[in-house]
């Protein structure tokens, strides 16, 4: 593999910042100093003007496959991922079939590895999500799975999933919940609210979310075990995780850059493209959601990147399947919208959901003898969202047309540059 300089940029992790090239070698970080020589036969990458930082970790990725190719393939998702700054991503288990044992867990691992990012893959609570019987955690866990959910749903019975905590315990893996009462949300296909009153369109109560992130925070303390709660979307959920680890509980939470931004009167024109699960919510809750990433109740930024094809998505919003792609513009609406500073907006985005989810070959500082998992983002460049360029298989994006500050200039996965100047290189 040859050698890589990237040139002229700002090194930033969780260590500080600091003016400097970083030489790759060998899938590894090199050198890092100012002024570094590129060896001969070496390609120099520009970071001018740029953050070079550790690449992002995406908790919250839906690739699809198997099942859904015609939305999303790993592979496709994957190069999707790169041109976002993502070195590695947490593939989500609602596939078909549910990503709920060994055979499929290895098919997605197997699919993984040609991908231009790391497919972490994550595996089910319960099987075929169906919430009556927990998967064989141990025997997934043996095989590299550290993160167990039955996203897309919530586990409804409170039995169950003190079971699971107390496994999950045992096995020193992350369970992880989409906190939704099915019973109380059941028929929503927006936020509850002035909004939905006026469309007289079906909606699903604010409460529905938060009545089982207070049961988890119940659990988490009845079972001592730690849970954390995906794509958080509501004033009062964000209010409840501040309180439980004030009290000490072991719970971490993520936001998506949708539920920072955009409410639920984008959804006037009836557009399904806006419709998502858990819904979008208010200018209340969408002010929470970024004090709560301001303030560190919120520990990670995610994507909850859900691929639907065109046909789907052209269905009227009562039928229409919920989600939004989000992996290309993460980071940049992040950067719009977020109203934080680059280097913790980069906690968000990179070293904090690496450690949550435990990947250790990502996230980390940039020093030599580190793998060289970077991306190089200009944090001053504008662009415009084109659903088109995508290189995900699917076009559902909210932020179509919108002009984002931040972009994405190179990523370098296992030491090869798989995105330079914005385009994949494979
Ligand atoms: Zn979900």
């Amino acid at each position: 593999m040859a050698d890589l300089l990237l040139r002229g940029g700002r090194v930033l992790d969780a260590t500080g910042s600091r003016d400097a090239d970083v030489l790759v070698a060998e899938g590894r970080v090199a050198a890092v100093g100012p002024g570094l020589d590129a060896p001969a036969g070496s390609r120099v990458l520009d970071a001018g003007g740029c953050v070079v930082a550790p690449g992002l970790v995406d908790l919250h990725t839906h690739l699809r496959e198997p099942g859904r190719e015609e939305a999303e393939t790993v592979e496709t998702g994957s190069r999707a991922a790169a041109l976002g700054g993502y070195t590695a991503v947490l593939a989500m288990p609602n596939t078909e079939p549910a990503i709920d044992g060994a055979a499929v867990v290895r098919e997605v691992q197997v699919l993984g590895a040609a991908a231009l990012c790391h497919v972490a893959v994550s595996a089910a609570i319960t099987v075929g999500r169906a919430g009556e019987r927990l998967t064989p955690m141990a025997e997934l866990a043996a095989l590299g799975v550290r993160w167990f959910t039955d996203d897309g749903t919530g586990v409804q019975d409170a039995r169950l999933m003190r079971r699971a905590f107390e496994y999950a315990s045992g096995l020193g893996v992350v369970l992880a919940q989409h906190c939704e009462d099915a019973a109380l949300a059941g028929g929503g296909h927006m936020h509850e609210g002035e909004v939905s009153s006026r469309l007289g369109v079906p909606g699903q109560p604010a409460e529905a979310e938060e009545l089982m992130v207070a049961r988890d925070i119940a659990l988490a303390r009845l079972t001592g075990g730690r849970i954390h709660f995906q794509h958080l979307s509501t004033a009062g959920s964000v209010a409840m995780v501040r309180a439980a680890r004030s009290g000490g509980l072991a719970v971490t939470c993520e936001a998506t850059p949708h539920h920072l931004c955009l409410t639920d009167g984008c959804l006037v024109g009836f557009d399904p493209v806006f419709k998502v699960n858990p819904p979008l919510r208010t200018a209340t809750d969408t002010a929470a959601v970024r004090a709560g990433l301001a303030d560190g109740t919120i520990d990670a930024i995610a994507t909850d990147h859900a691929p639907h094809t065109q046909e789907a998505k052209e269905q009227p919003l009562d039928q229409a399947p919920p989600g939004m792609i989000g992996l290309e513009t993460a980071l940049a609406v992040a950067v719009t919208e977020a109203g934080l500073r680059i280097e913790r907006l980069l906690a968000l985005l990179s070293w904090q959901p690496a450690r949550l989810a435990g990947l250790s070959r990502h996230g980390g500082p940039i020093e030599p003898g580190r793998p060289a998992n970077l991306c190089v983002v200009d944090p001053a460049a504008t662009w415009v969202v084109e659903p088109a360029r995508s290189a995900s298989r699917s076009r559902n994006t909210p932020f179509a047309g919108r002009r984002l500050t931040g972009r994405v200039r190179h990523t370098v996965f296992e030491g090869e540059a798989v995105v330079v100047d914005g385009e994949a290189r494979r």
